[in-house]
């Protein structure tokens, strides 16, 4: 999966913590420009709590 911001970079899964609340989420990052794509499908799934 190639990062559509550089085109360059490739996407790599990495886990991160929402720090105001401790919850964990996955997200993609580059490893190139460093940008952060979180997973949308997990963060519905947060706000139904
Ligand atoms: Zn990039």
């Amino acid at each position: 999966m190639k990062c559509n911001m550089c085109n360059k970079g490739e996407m790599k899964k990495v886990k991160g913590t929402i720090e105001q609340d401790g919850i964990e989420y996955e997200a993609y990052r580059c490893g190139s420009c460093g940008e952060e794509i979180m997973n949308m499908k997990q963060l519905g799934s947060l706000a139904k709590k």
